[in-house]
């Protein structure tokens, strides 16, 4: 028993060396990456669950390294948060977003995540002023989409640098909601004008009635706060028609409709949904 221990701790201790190798290659490359302008972005449409036509769409920054291959936004944004160097992203992730929403048909919007980290990284006013500019784009057509958890850990500076987006007539959505804090005050002091359910809330509630009544109520909270309220994560039909059925769900995202695109094809599914 006591070789098998050692042998296990061995064994950990190799993990954690190529885990924190792994780490350091992925840092290095990083960084390489956003200098040389090599993330892309994806997007993925949001619908009004009674039409099904698009509203929205939002822009998911992507990369894919020269010899892993893909990585995951779940991996690479915290490490971009952890070195410094998120801003670089936001700036690009903003620009890009902007150009390509002006070259979509109708009013469609874009929405831009930002980390919590950019309320002190970034002039974030300035910088949508002057991609808004480039683009010659109305403030109507950009969203930005922040975490609980980043609102919480910011709160006076994300109080104050969303006052002035939201007064330029950008809006502001609540991602991820109940997945963060329980606290609910901070939801009547931030000029939201949207709440994006997490998919945690979504997955169950066919064939699963507390899982339903849940979603029903979180959405009601949304509507009584005058938010549109839009449902993360829909993969199937049936979770589509209970949400239909039983709440006063507004909008929706997910695989069901559509995964995230490049450019390219976002735009042909904008005409083929809208058209
Ligand atoms: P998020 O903001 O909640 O974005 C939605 C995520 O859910 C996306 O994952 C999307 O591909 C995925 N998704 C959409 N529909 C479905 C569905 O029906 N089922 C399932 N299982 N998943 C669905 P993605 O692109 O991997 O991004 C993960 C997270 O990484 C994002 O979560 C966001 O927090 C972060 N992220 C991505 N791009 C950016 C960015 O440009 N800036 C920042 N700050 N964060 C980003
Ligand atoms: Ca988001
Ligand atoms: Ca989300
Ligand atoms: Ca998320």
């Amino acid at each position: 028993a006591k070789g098998e221990g050692k042998g296990r701790s061995q064994f950990f201790h190799a993990q954690m060396d190529i885990d924190y190798h792994y780490r350091q290659r992925l840092k290095t490359d990083l960084r390489d990456a956003v200098a040389a302008d090599a993330l892309t972005l994806v997007f993925q449409p949001l619908l009004d669950i009674d039409s099904r036509r698009v509203v929205s769409c939002e822009a998911l920054a992507r990369w894919t390294h020269p010899e892993l291959g893909a990585i995951a936004p779940t991996t690479f944004i915290p490490l971009a948060e952890e070195m410094g160097i998120i801003s670089q992203i936001t700036d690009f992730v903003v620009r890009s977003a902007v150009a390509q929403c002006s070259q979509w048909s109708g009013d469609i919007g874009v929405a831009v995540n930002v980390s919590a980290r950019d309320f002190r990284g970034l002039d974030l006013p300035s910088l949508v002023d002057r991609a808004l500019r480039e683009a010659d784009l109305a403030p109507s057509r950009l969203e930005l989409e922040v975490t609980e958890t980043a609102v919480i850990e910011e709160r006076e500076l994300a109080q104050s640098v969303l006052q002035s987006l939201s007064a330029r007539g950008i809006s502001i959505a609540l991602d991820d909601f109940g997945t963060g804090y329980s606290s609910l005050s901070y939801l009547s002091a931030l000029p939201f004008s949207k709440l994006k359910i997490d998919r945690s809330f979504v997955q169950d509630i066919a064939g699963d009635e507390r899982a339903l009544s849940l979603l029903a109520n979180v959405a009601r909270l949304g509507r009584d706060l005058d938010l549109t309220v839009v449902a993360e994560g829909v993969e199937t039909e049936e979770q589509l028609n209970a949400m239909l059925e039983h709440t006063g769900i507004q909008q929706v995202q997910g695989y069901l409709f559509s995964r995230p695109l490049p450019a390219r094809d976002i735009a042909e599914l904008i005409g083929r949904l809208n058209g």
